[in-house]
This record gives structure tokens, sequence and C-alpha cells, in this order.
């Protein structure tokens, strides 16, 4: 999506007195755009919050200074692995584990040593740990089990570069409450922690059509993707549930449309599942 694009988008959202969340990312990666910096900025000025989600892998000084100066209020690095041997088997990329995991520590050190500067984001790590999904087990995407010990051991050494990093409360959470999730725990004034189980995005998909169910997701946030299409949700990276085309149409009016207003009664009441919809695994029982 080129800059001005985007840039009517937020004015568009603006308009219609969005003030909340605003997430640049449908599964991609934010930190490749080259103008990333100035909509990020242009979605604070408009009154929203915005946050960004990195996988890690762009995270240079440069980048790394850029966040510091721009107006995000948080930045994600989502790690969804924990160890050398998952990051292997969930990413296809060059960069190798020891290089990234570099990276991300030099990245935090940075933002740490910049904490007298004001406005400057948060930066939280998300630690990933293998969701319990057997199906089909031959398909795992991270190593079959993570103990509390390994998480424990991964993140002493993701903020072992940050000076004042108090890493106690963090194990005193996975002591007491395990890997399923910890919620955000401060590292630092700065600096933040998360451990959540995270699916197989490489599955999204099921071969079989369903007519019934429900979505924890949808209704709570749409997407719109790099050529514009509007979606339900920031898993269709595809957009196999799209909903209009903002090349076409504002977002005001398909947002307001009554094709649109029909799909979610029906979908919130149970009575049919919008077709693009039909193969995604987030659909749980009604
Ligand atoms: S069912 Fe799937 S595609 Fe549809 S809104 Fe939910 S997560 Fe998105």
């Amino acid at each position: 999506m080129d800059r001005e694009a985007a840039f009517e988008l937020i004015d568009q959202l603006q308009g219609l007195g969005f003030r909340k969340t605003i997430y640049f990312h449908v599964l991609g990666e934010p930190l490749l755009h080259p103008h990333v910096f100035p909509i990020v900025d242009r979605a604070a000025e408009a009154g929203m919050v915005p946050v960004l989600f990195t996988n890690g892998g762009a995270l240079t000084e440069d980048v790394v200074r850029g966040i510091l100066a721009c107006k995000a209020a948080e930045v994600s690095i989502s790690m969804q692995t924990v160890s050398r041997q998952s990051c292997e088997m969930l990413r296809t990329t060059p960069l190798e584990y020891a290089s990234y995991l570099g990276q991300i520590q030099r990245a935090l050190a940075l933002a740490e040593s910049h904490k007298t500067q004001q406005r400057s984001p948060r930066f939280r790590v998300s630690v990933g740990v293998n969701q319990d999904d057997s199906d089909p087990p031959e398909d795992g995407h991270v190593v079959e089990q993570e103990s509390v010990e390994d998480v424990k051991r991964s993140i002493s050494a993701i903020f072992g570069q940050v000076k004042g990093a108090d890493l106690a409360r963090v194990r005193r959470a996975l002591d007491a409450d395990g890997i399923a999730g910890t919620g955000c725990l401060p590292v630092t004034d700065r600096l933040a922690v998360s451990v959540r189980p995270v699916g197989n995005w490489r599955r999204m998909w099921g071969d079989t059509p369903v007519s019934s169910g429900c979505c924890p997701h949808f209704g709570k946030e749409l997407a719109v993707l790099s050529n514009g299409w509007v979606t339900l949700c920031h898993f269709d990276y595809d957009g196999r549930a799209r909903v209009g085309d903002t090349s076409e149409r504002p977002l005001s009016q398909i947002v307001a449309s009554p094709q649109l207003r029909q799909m979610s009664e029906d979908f919130l009441s149970g009575k049919s599942v919008p077709k693009g919809c039909r193969y995604c695994r987030a659909l749980v029982d009604a």
C-alpha cells in the first residue's frame, strides 16, 4: 500500500470517529514498508493508538532508532518461538537463529538506553510456545513441548543485554501459572514480555467447508489489505472474507452497507457463516 493510500485510510478512519488501537500488519511485516514511520505518526496525530507488530527480523539499529523517534505507543516483537529448534521449524528464513536473537537483544538494549526520551514506545516481546494442536500431528510447527525451565532460560537470554532487567516477577508468574499464557509482565519501565500459545498459521484454512459455528475474533476488528480490500479480520491475509474494496468505495460506505450488517447479524446469531469464513479453522461450535 503506498503512503498516500495509507494516509487516506487513516483520514477516513478519523472521519468515522475511530480513536482506538490501529495495527499495521495482516500477518505481514510493517517494518519492511519504506514509509512505516510517517504512517504511524499520521495515525497518532489523528488520535489513534498505533501499535507496531514485528517478527524482529527487521530490527536493525537504524530501524530501532526510527521506532524510538516515531509516535507508536508500543512495538510488539512477536517471536513466536522459544528456541533455535522451534525457530528453524517455524521459519524459512536465511536469518540464522543466533543472528535473529542477537538483533532482538541489541534492539531491547538500545530501547532501554533511550528511556529518558519522552514519548518513546514501549517494547514488548511476545514469546510463542506450542499450542495444544495435534491435528495433524505431523505438521508440528514448533518443538513438541517446551518446559517452564526452557521458557525461563529463553527469556533470560532475550533480555540478556538489558541493564537492570528484572526477570524475577516473570519467573514467579511462570512458576505459578505455567506457560499457558502469562499476560504482559514488565521487565523494566520501558520493556515487557508475554508468553502465549501460538497456533500454526500455515493451517489457517481447512479442506472442508462448515455451515455453522462462531468466531471469537469476528466483530472486534476489520482489516484492509495492501490492495485496498477490506476483510473481516487480520488472519485473512488473502482476502477470502473480503467485504469491500477501498479503491472503489470509501470505508464509511463499506462499514455501513446493509449487506455487511445483515451478514454480521446472521453470523452472530448463528444463522449462517459468511462464505469467506467457511473453511477457517478459527471457527468453534456455536
Ligand atoms: S472465521 Fe476466520 S476468517 Fe472469519 S472472521 Fe473469524 S478468523 Fe477471520
